[in-house]
């Protein structure tokens, strides 16, 4: 029996760690201000969207932010509600999006999955849908902008269980929407929340009414009619919630609200504390860790390079997965075998930083100057134990870079070297290749942009960058066959990773999939797991 620590079980019980996914514009930066409103936010400076346009002038590689008008580094929000700790971590808004994203969602123990009601779901909340699910992660649904004409509720729902093959139980149903919108049925309460003020500013005070007093209320009769119906249709007919579904991703508890004029968003946050998980125990090489454990473990999800540009210095952002953090702690890193004093722990939010004395499981720590960790390493204190590794996900863009200068050529290697360690993007190398020059990968060409701007403003060395015309990756496993006997289309290669792995590169979707079926016995993978 692994030992149990009452402070630390204590804290787990409390905590909350979720990253919001959506496509761009569904609402995810207005959903996350107006959670910010109820949470006694403790270290946002500035409300969210201020902080989307003004961050970029304190920072030289945010630079690249403001010319894009877009943000490119994630942190992570924390606020308390109702004697709960709320980690939210901020993942990129653009739909450029990157790896980093993919990697926040890892550190994540819950996502809330953002959809607009006009619109539906749309392309990036499928592919990060596809990596909660990979993850096994829980979804929560917010079907947002209920107060704009859009598609019938119902639909949204059999959209969201044809497109991704889960459940759906609604834990609330408005009543009306567009411009009829007036309030939301709490599903396992029966009762309606109205909402009388649209001030978006404002918390919203909504006003608990029974069912059957609804009749006396100002709302359009039509809207009424649907909405009771529907509840009763959905209360004979309809999915109940299922805890141990939702937990193993095969169920979406779902809200309806109005980010906008903060209509049902208090509801959602109550909701959603009630059903998401605390931090449960994450698989390692000796089996899932328990996190009310005295033990400190962790690892690290991603690793920014000048966050500040007068520190110079890079940041590794860990995920507390068991245990109590303390300042100055003594901590084992296990893929090296050194012990490591961590004396620069951080709380970051973008620029700012303050110092972090204790955290416990659920909480990011940011590790100034991080020295050797890699991204995917554990470090812990007690004994070794390391948590599975960081998936790698397909890039879809491919480019090989040169540096024409050739007197910057050792920079030039060593900061793209660095840029590797970093995770900032994919190597691949073709052994068999007349020239040997690296093939850079990458999920977003935003990332791609950052590399090249990175190495020139903080390496100094100018680059030229040549597309290749490959859009897919599959990591080939031949079992027991020869690898070189894989036969590929002529409009493929096959590379290896840089952790020599070989993977095949494909100019569309359809030349992949061709390939699998000329060649039945391999495996083709999306995404490879372990390193
Ligand atoms: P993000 O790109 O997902 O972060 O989306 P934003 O939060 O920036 O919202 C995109 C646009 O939709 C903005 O103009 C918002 O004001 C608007 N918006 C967000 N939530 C709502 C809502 O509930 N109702 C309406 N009508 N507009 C909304």
């Amino acid at each position: 029996m692994t030992e149990i620590d009452r402070t630390v079980a204590r804290e787990v019980q409390r905590r909350r760690t979720f990253a919001i996914i959506s496509h761009p514009d569904a609402g995810k930066t207005t959903l996350t201000e107006k959670l910010l409103l109820f949470g006694g936010c403790i270290e946002v400076a500035g409300s969210v969207r201020g902080r989307k346009s003004q961050r970029a002038a304190t920072s030289d590689w945010l630079e690249l932010e403001k010319q894009r008008g877009i943000s490119v580094s994630s942190t992570v929000l924390t606020f308390e509600y109702d004697g709960f700790r709320v980690n939210l971590l901020d993942t990129p808004g653009h739909h450029d999006f990157s790896e980093d994203t993919y990697r926040t969602l890892t550190a994540a123990d819950c996502a809330v999955m953002v959809i607009d009601l006009a619109k539906g779901i749309e392309a990036q909340t499928e592919k990060l849908f596809k990596v909660c699910a990979l993850r096994k992660i829980p979804v929560i649904t917010f079907v947002n902008k209920v107060d704009r004409p859009g598609r019938q509720p119902l639909e949204i729902l059999e959209e969201i269980e044809e497109k991704f093959g889960i459940e759906v139980s609604p834990r609330n149903w408005p009543i009306g929407f567009g411009q009829s919108f007036r309030g939301l049925i709490d599903m396992p309460t029966q009762q309606a929340s109205l909402f009388d003020v649209r001030d978006g500013s404002q918390r919203v005070q909504a006003r608990v009414v029974d069912l059957d007093q609804l009749d006396g209320e100002n709302i359009p009769p039509a809207a009424l009619t649907q909405s009771l119906e529907e509840v009763e249709l959905l209360a004979e007919a309809g999915e109940a919630f299922d805890r141990e579904r939702f937990l193993a991703g095969d169920q979406s508890p779902v809200f309806f609200g109005s980010a906008l004029t903060n209509w049902g968003v208090e509801l959602f946050l109550r909701g959603f504390l009630e059903l998401s998980p605390k931090p449960i125990g994450r698989p390692s090489n000796v089996g899932p860790v328990p996190p009310e454990r005295p033990d400190f473990a962790g690892y690290v999800f991603k690793i920014q390079a000048n966050l500040d540009p007068r520190h110079r210095d890079r940041v590794a952002f860990l995920r507390v997965c068991a245990g109590k953090f303390e300042r100055e702690m003594e901590v084992l890193h296990p893929r090296t075998g050194k012990r490591i004093r961590l004396k620069r722990a951080h709380r970051v939010f973008g620029q700012d930083r303050e110092t972090m004395d204790e955290a416990f499981p659920g909480d990011i720590i940011g590790l100034v100057n991080p020295g050797e960790f890699h991204l995917g390493d554990t470090i812990c204190i007690g004994d070794p134990v390391m948590y599975e590794g960081l998936p790698q996900f397909s890039p879809e863009f491919f480019a090989t870079l040169r540096c024409p200068d050739t007197s910057r050529r050792k920079q030039f290697e060593r900061g793209l070297q660095q840029l590797l360690e970093e995770g900032a993007i994919q190597v691949f190398t073709d052994s068999g290749a007349a020239r040997k020059e690296p093939i850079l990968a990458a999920v977003g060409e935003l990332q791609l942009d950052v590399v090249r701007f990175r190495l020139e403003s903080e390496y100094n060395t100018s680059t030229e960058i040549r597309w290749l015309p490959y859009k897919v990756a599959r990591w080939v496993d031949a079992g027991d066959g020869d690898i070189n006997d894989v036969r590929l289309t002529s409009r493929s290669r096959m590379v290896r990773d840089q952790y020599d792995n070989p993977v095949a590169l494909f100019p569309s979707d359809w030349e992949a999939g061709y390939t699998q079926s000329e060649n039945p016995d391999v495996q083709f993978s999306e995404v490879r797991l372990d390193t």
